[in-house]
C-alpha cells in the first residue's frame, strides 16, 4: 500500500488495476474510437474511468463484453431494455417490419396502433405525438406548454434529469436549452409554493419526475406530487410528469399508482420496444394544437417520429408481452430484490443501501433515509465504485452510478446470483466500506 493511501483508496486502486488487466480489448476499442469521437464516447452517461466496458453482444438478460466476460445485465439499458436482448415477440415484430420495407415516407397503420396501446395504459394522454427520445419528448412538452399558456417560465427540480439539454444535476449545465428555469427542491412543496407565489402568472409548466431517476431513484412523496398538482392548478400552469423512467412502475405508470392526473406526460425508453423512442401527450385542448388541419397548428416534424421499426417493436411489446400482470410481477421482483440487497448490506454493518421502488433501484453510500438529493451530499463515491467494480468481477453489470433496472428475462436464478455476488463483494470489502453507526 502506498503510504499516503487510505485503505479504501488502496482497495479501489487494486479493483481498478484488476479491471484494467481483465479488459484490454475494451481499453483498445476506446483508444481506436477516440480519434473520431471525443474521449471515444458519444453518450456521456456510459463513460467512467479508467475506461468503460465495450459490450459485444447480448441475449436474454445476459451481455458479453469485448474480452469475452459474461454478465447478468442488471442495467437493462437504463430502463429502455425492459424486454431483454432477444425477446422473440420483439425480434419477430422487427423482422416482419423489415420485410415490409423501412423508411416509407408516409403515414402507416403502425403509429395509430402504438398510440392506442400507450393511451390504454395512460388515459391522461388523451392525444399524443411521437419523437425519437425522451429528451425530445420533454423539449416538445415544454414548447407545447409555453404555446398553450403563452407563458415562459418552467419550474424544475434540483438534480432532475430530463435529457442532455435539460439536466439540473450539480446546479445545471451550460448545455441546457435557454428556458427561464425556476429551480425548486425535490420533495419540498414549500420551495415550489414560494416560486409560485413570486412568479405564478408567468409559469408555463412544472416539470417533474415522479421519482428522481438519474438523481438517485428517490421516489417523489405522494403529498409532494399532489401539492404540485394543486399548485399548477392554482397558478394556471401545466403539470408535466416526466415518466420516461417511471412509466414502467405500474401498468399506468407512477401517475396511476398515485392517482394524480398530469396535464402532460412524457415517456419513451421501453415503450418503443427497445428502439429509439419518445412520446409526449396529455390534455386534448393542449395537444389538439398539433392537428395539422388547424389554421393555427403547431408544427412538429421529425423524420423518424413514426419509423416502422420502433412502431412495430413498441406495439408488439405492449400488445403481446407487457400485460398488467407482467408489469406487476416485474416490479414485485424488484421490490423483493432490493429488500434482499439491503438485508446483505445491513447484515454486514455497511452504511450503504439501495433506494428506489419496484423494478428500479440505485445504490447509495448511506443507509440513512434519502428524501432528497441533499441527503446524499458528502456520501463516499469510492464505496459505490468498489461495489461497482466488485460486482463486475462477480459477473453483474450495473451502472457505475449504482442504477439497476430489471428486465423481463431476469428470473429467480439471476436474482439469487446477484444477491450472492453482492454478498461476496461486501464480505471482501467490509473493512473498508463505510460502517453503520
Ligand atoms: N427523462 C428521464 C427521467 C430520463 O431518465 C431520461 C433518460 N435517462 C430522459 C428523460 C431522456 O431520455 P433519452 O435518453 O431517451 O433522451
Amino acid at each position: 500500500m502506498n503510504a499516503t493511501q487510505s485503505p479504501v483508496d488502496h482497495a479501489l486502486f487494486q479493483a481498478v488495476e484488476n479491471y484494467r488487466a481483465r479488459n484490454p480489448r475494451s481499453a483498445a476499442l476506446l483508444a481506436e474510437a477516440e480519434t473520431a469521437l471525443p474521449g471515444g464516447n458519444t453518450r456521456s452517461v456510459l463513460f467512467h474511468g479508467p475506461f468503460p466496458l465495450s459490450m459485444a453482444r447480448g441475449a436474454g438478460c445476459r451481455v458479453w463484453d469485448a474480452d469475452g466476460h459474461e454478465y447478468i445485465d442488471a442495467l437493462g439499458e437504463f430502463t429502455a431494455g425492459l424486454y431483454g436482448h432477444s425477446h422473440p415477440v420483439i425480434m419477430g415484430a422487427i423482422q416482419e417490419a423489415l420485410a415490409g420495407g423501412i423508411n416509407l415516407s408516409s403515414h402507416t397503420a403502425r403509429e395509430g396502433l402504438l398510440a392506442h396501446e400507450i393511451q390504454r395504459r395512460f388515459p391522461s394522454m388523451e392525444l399524443m405525438r411521437f419523437a425519437n427520445s425522451g429528451t425530445e419528448a420533454n423539449l416538445l412538452a415544454l414548447a407545447a406548454a409555453q404555446a398553450h399558456t403563452g407563458r415562459s417560465k418552467v419550474v424544475v427540480f434540483d438534480e432532475a434529469y430530463h435529457g442532455g439539454v435539460l439536466t439540473f444535476a450539480g446546479g445545471g449545465s451550460p448545455m441546457n436549452v435557454p428556458h427561464a428555469f425556476l429551480v425548486a427542491r425535490y420533495n419540498d412543496a414549500d420551495s415550489v409554493r414560494a416560486l409560485v407565489a413570486a412568479h405564478g402568472a408567468n409559469i408555463a409548466a412544472i416539470l417533474v419526475e415522479p421519482m428522481l431517476g438519474a438523481g438517485g431513484c428517490i421516489p417523489g412523496e405522494p403529498a409532494f406530487l399532489q401539492a404540485l398538482r394543486d399548485l399548477a392548478d392554482d397558478c394556471g400552469a401545466l403539470l408535466v410528469f416526466d415518466e420516461v423512467m417511471t412509466s414502467r412502475l405500474s401498468f399506468g405508470g407512477r401517475q396511476a399508482l398515485l392517482s394524480i392526473r398530469p396535464d402532460l406526460t412524457t415517456a419513451g425508453k421501453y415503450l418503443g420496444g427497445g428502439m429509439s423512442f419518445g412520446v409526449f401527450g396529455g390534455r386534448r385542448e393542449v395537444m389538439e394544437r398539433f392537428d395539422p388541419r388547424r389554421p393555427d397548428a403547431l408544427a412538429h416534424a421529425g423524420t423518424f417520429n413514426n419509423n416502422v421499426l420502433t412502431m412495430a417493436a413498441g406495439h408488439a411489446g405492449l400488445a403481446q408481452v407487457l400485460t398488467a400482470e407482467v408489469v406487476q410481477a416485474l416490479n414485485a421482483r424488484g421490490e423483493h430484490l432490493r429488500a434482499r440487497f439491503n438485508a446483505v448490506l445491513e447484515r454486514h454493518g455497511v452504511d450503504m443501501a439501495f433506494t428506489g421502488t419496484g423494478s428500479l433501484m440505485t445504490l447509495h453510500a448511506t443507509a440513512a433515509p434519502v428524501h432528497s438529493p441533499a441527503d446524499l451530499q458528502g456520501t463516499d463515491g469510492r464505496a459505490k465504485d468498489l461495489v461497482f467494480f466488485g460486482l463486475l468481477e462477480e459477473g453483474v453489470f450495473m451502472a457505475r452510478r449504482g442504477l439497476i433496472a430489471l428486465s423481463l428475462p431476469v428470473g429467480d436464478a439471476e436474482c439469487d446470483a446477484m444477491v450472492a455476488a453482492l454478498e461476496a463483494v461486501v464480505a471482501r470489502h467490509r473493512n473498508v466500506l463505510p460502517a453503520r453507526a
